[in-house]
C-alpha cells in the first residue's frame, strides 16, 4: 500500500545541516526509529483470532522517546514549559524530517498510530515523561530557540487548508483528510481533530489539530466557485466541478483542488 508521502525525501545538504545543528537529535534518532519499527512490527502481527497482539511493554520505544525529548530540550527546539500539543507538533516534523533522510517508513506508521489515533493517551506520556525532565532540563527563562534548527524541521511552504464535500485538503501538496479521519472539536479552539482511524493513512504532513479559521470555505454560486490563491490571496472564480484547476490572474500562481 502507498504511503501518502512515501517519496518524501530530503537532499544530502539538509542531512549534513541535521548533523551539524542537531548533533544530539542526530545520536537519538536512530534507536527512537528502531524502537518505532519494531513497536509497529508487533502491532502488525495478529494472533490466532486476528485482532492484534499489542504492544509488548519491553521494546523500549518510552526511554528512546525520553532521549529524544532530553535531545530537543538541550537543542532548544522547545523548553520545558512548552505546550504538550505543540510539542508533539514539533516530534511530528522532527520523525517527517529523519525520514526524508531514507529511514523507516514502519517507524513513521507507529508514529502515527500513537501520536493520531490515541491523542489523549500519547500526549499524557508526553506530559509525564516531560515532568520527569524538568530537574535536569535547561531552566525555560533562559532557553534562546534554536532558530535555525527550527526552520531546518519546519515544513515549508506552510499548508493552505480547505473545506471540500468530503474532507479537508491543502491546495498547496497533496494532503487530504477524509471526513472519517476527521473529529470535529468545537471547544475554546473549534476545528478538526486528525485521527486516522478509518483510514489508517497515517500522513504526517497534517497536524493532529486544524484549527476551523485556517480552512477556507470555497462560495459556491450556481455554478461558479469562488476560491483564494494559495500564493496571494486573491478571489479567483472558477467553474464548479468535483475537481478544479485555477490559474491566479494576478499572481499567475497555480493550484488545483477538490470541490
Ligand atoms: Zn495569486
Amino acid at each position: 500500500m502507498p504511503y501518502p508521502f512515501e517519496h518524501l525525501r530530503s537532499d544530502a545538504q539538509q542531512a549534513k545541516l541535521f548533523r551539524e545543528k542537531l548533533p544530539q537529535l542526530n545520536a537519538a534518532m536512530p534507536e527512537f526509529f528502531r524502537t518505532m519499527a519494531i513497536a509497529q512490527h508487533s502491532i502488525a502481527q495478529k494472533n490466532m483470532f486476528g485482532n492484534p497482539q499489542g504492544i509488548r511493554q519491553d521494546l523500549g520505544f518510552e526511554t528512546a522517546l525520553r532521549l529524544v525529548l532530553m535531545a530537543g530540550l538541550n537543542e532548544r527546539l522547545f523548553t520545558i514549559n512548552e505546550d504538550t500539543k505543540s510539542l508533539v507538533n514539533l516530534l511530528r516534523l522532527l520523525v517527517l524530517k529523519w525520514y526524508s533522510f531514507g529511514n523507516q517508513v514502519d517507524a513513521c506508521l507507529y508514529f502515527g498510530h500513537y501520536f493520531y489515533a490515541f491523542q489523549s493517551h500519547s500526549q499524557y506520556a508526553v506530559k509525564l515523561l516531560m515532568e520527569q525532565s524538568r530537574l535536569v532540563a535547561p531552566e525555560a527563562d533562559k532557553v534562546v530557540p534554536n532558530k535555525e534548527g527550527l526552520a531546518l524541521i519546519g515544513m515549508s511552504p506552510e499548508p493552505r487548508w480547505y473545506k471540500s464535500v468530503d474532507g479537508v485538503g491543502d491546495k498547496l501538496s497533496t494532503i487530504f483528510l477524509e471526513i472519517a479521519d476527521l473529529a470535529t472539536v468545537d471547544a475554546q479552539v473549534s476545528g478538526f481533530q486528525v485521527h486516522f482511524k478509518k483510514s489508517n493513512q497515517y500522513d504526517l504532513r497534517a497536524p493532529l489539530f486544524i484549527r476551523a479559521d485556517a480552512i477556507e470555505v470555497p462560495e459556491v454560486l450556481n455554478d461558479k466557485v469562488i476560491v483564494r490563491c494559495p500564493h496571494c490571496g486573491q478571489k479567483c472564480r472558477g467553474h464548479y466541478f468535483r475537481h478544479i484547476e485555477i490559474t491566479c490572474p494576478k499572481c499567475q500562481g497555480h493550484w488545483s483542488q477538490r470541490m
